[in-house]
């Protein structure tokens, strides 16, 4: 019995007591972590781990790819987004992109948006995107207290529900039925 998990380097995979490391893994202070993105095997039975890099199958995003996704992580200082599409195809394996921030009003996102973004690089196997574009942005979201629907109103949300206004990076489409049906078909 196995259980398979895709990573990133320096990813926590489980503690030497409980796993040996095999290839693909390096000795942390006594925790196992991923040497190299891939695909984390654990074989319950040996108790061992061993990363096996993505194939040339998986489609890994490149620079100036779009990329579409939710929003899984947000501080003042970076967001970090899981990847749903990539050039509008549908991605079946679970890759996250990171934007770090220079000023604050970048990072006006919250855990749940939904997202268009552009790919600026690949560095040390973590995808980076960037949101400055009119085009970036948040493309859908819900209110974040009681979940109703978010309007624009300048460059700003609003809740229709409780009146709740909130600042956001907002794509020039925020809302637009388009974005929203392929995305929703995925996440629901
Ligand atoms: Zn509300």
């Amino acid at each position: 019995m196995s259980k398979e998990l895709y990573v990133y380097p320096g990813d926590r995979l489980a503690t030497i007591e409980e796993f040996e490391g095999k290839e693909g893994t390096y000795e942390d202070d006594g925790i196992v972590r991923a040497s190299i993105t891939g695909k984390a095997i654990y074989d319950i039975k040996s108790r061992t781990i061993t990363v096996i890099p993505f194939s040339t199958n998986v489609n890994m995003p490149k620079h100036g790819d779009i990329v579409k996704g939710l929003i899984t992580m947000a501080t003042p200082t970076m967001i970090e987004m899981r990847i749903l599409y990539i050039n509008n195809n549908k991605e079946e394996v679970n890759l996250s992109a990171i934007y770090y921030s220079k000023t604050k009003k970048d990072t006006q996102f919250r855990v749940g948006d939904l997202v268009r973004a552009s790919v600026t690089n690949i560095l040390n196997s973590f995808i980076h995107v960037t949101f400055r574009n009119k085009r970036l942005g948040v493309i859908y979201t819900r209110c974040h207290l009681c979940h109703g629907k978010m309007v624009r109103i300048d460059n700003a949300l609003k809740c229709t529900e409780c009146n709740t206004r909130d600042e956001r990076k907002l794509a020039e489409d925020y809302g637009s039925i388009e974005n929203i049906l392929p995305i929703y078909s995925v996440v629901t």
